[in-house]
């Protein structure tokens, strides 16, 4: 503790002119520099990430889609469509402060909705994409949301998600990315807007719009309700990327009507063209989603679309073994720590995407069977020292799977 006589090492202000003296091993610290410090600290981290921003490497859209490419299996044309729309976010954000509004040409956000099967890599390119910017990430899932006043939470603590991905520095925070997983769930269950309250539906959408759109939202630090207590803390969405996926089921049936198609004939005569009937899904376009039950303003804020492709079973088989962080490239780690050389009959590759697809699990699936053949080995090599190598053959995967609760892996 500070005695009478003691001074402020920074000011020189004696112990009694100050509300508290703080000591340190040979210096002491009064009240006025503590809060003089912390706000030259805060200027200079935030003239700091506005450095960081103005240094921000731009990578052209062909190198955002080859490190997709390193992490990604297939979906070429979300790739491209995300490469670009990213690259016109990163020349957004560089944009010097005040030129938004300044220069003649206003470059509008380019957020996206990526529309495809669930477990095909929408999280994952979101993800991806976020790792290479470096930018805070978060993930919300829009069936929690509720209209304001209603149990569940406010859209608002998405973005206080998104402020603790970026240690609550909300420079940073402004230029992160949001992924808004099954947007889908929020549609309104008609294409006709509804009369009486549709608390988890259009409610929900017409909050999100505000973030879509561009506003100072106020934000719950801790999340949860907004209640007058709480200290909001402003964040401005102009700049964040919003990502946002659904799997919108039986939406191929509102494209196809469109295109005035049937889903009967393998390929339908259009304008001469030919249409893909197998994968109507790439035809998608804003009607559809309108039609599917989003409002007008939200399709509008989510400009670029693309899809996803379901994953076959080439692309299963690529997924376990291709990426940069392969599910079997990881396995094959975890047992080089434990000085074990693991190999892998090709059959068994080909058997784990089989069992995948029969239980219909898809590319989630895939480590699940591969957890449990692998369970006992990874039970018991580590202590046996004799064992140096262990190569799974089909015969081992089927033995070991067996004995697993198969059903246990099934969907319902
Ligand atoms: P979605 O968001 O579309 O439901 P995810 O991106 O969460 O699906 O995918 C689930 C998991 O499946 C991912 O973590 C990844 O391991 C794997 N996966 C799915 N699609 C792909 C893909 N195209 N390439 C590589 N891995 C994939």
């Amino acid at each position: 503790m500070a005695r009478d006589y003691e001074k402020c090492s920074f000011c020189g202000r004696p112990k009694r002119e100050t509300n508290m003296l703080i000591a340190g091993l040979d210096a002491h610290i009064c009240d006025y520099c503590v809060a003089q410090a912390q706000s030259i600290i805060a200027e200079e981290m935030s003239s700091r990430s506005q450095d960081h921003l103005t240094t921000l490497e731009v990578h052209k859209p062909a190198e955002i889609k080859a490190y997709l490419d390193l992490y990604v299996i297939g979906q070429e044309e979300a790739k491209k469509v995300i490469s670009v729309a990213v690259y016109n976010h990163y020349k957004r954000i560089m944009q010097p402060r005040g030129g938004i509004e300044q220069s003649d040409v206003e470059i509008e956000k380019s957020n996206i909705i990526l529309v495809g099967e669930t477990g095909t890599g929408k999280t994952l390119l979101a993800r991806t994409i976020a790792r290479l910017l470096r930018v805070p990430f978060c993930i919300a899932d829009a069936t929690v949301f509720t209209e304001a006043g209603y149990v569940g939470e406010d859209v608002e603590s998405i973005l206080t998600r998104l402020l603790q991905a970026a240690d609550y520095n909300v420079a940073a925070a402004e230029r992160g990315i949001v992924f808004i997983d099954e947007i889908d769930k929020i549609a309104r269950k008609s294409d006709n807007p509804s009369i009486t309250r549709d608390v988890s539906g259009e409610g929900v959408q017409q909050a999100l719009l505000k973030l879509l759109e561009g506003s100072i939202v106020n934000v719950p630090p801790q999340g949860g309700r907004k209640h007058p207590e709480q200290k909001m803390i402003q964040v401005n969405t102009q700049n964040i990327l919003f990502i946002a996926g659904g799997a919108f089921d039986g939406i191929d049936k509102k494209i196809a009507s469109r295109l005035q198609t049937n889903l009967i004939g393998y390929t339908v005569s259009k304008d001469k063209e030919t249409i893909n009937r197998d994968n109507i899904l790439q035809y998608i376009a804003p009607p559809d989603l309108k039609s599917f039950g989003l409002i007008p303003e939200i399709v509008g804020r989510l400009p670029v679309i693309t899809y996803l492709n379901p994953l076959d079973r080439d692309a299963l088989r690529r997924i376990l073994i291709e990426p940069k962080n392969a599910i079997i490239k990881q396995f094959v780690k975890l047992f080089e720590m434990d000085h074990i050389r693991l190999t892998f009959e090709e059959a068994v590759l080909d058997y784990i995407v089989d069992k995948s697809i029969e239980f219909r699990l898809g590319a989630r699936g895939l480590r699940s069977i591969l957890e449990a053949i692998m369970t006992d080995a990874m039970f018991e090599l580590p202590s046996d020292k004799s064992v140096r190598e262990l190569h799974v053959t089909a015969g081992y995967a089927e033995e070991k799977l067996r004995k697993t609760n198969l059903s246990r892996l099934k969907v319902a």
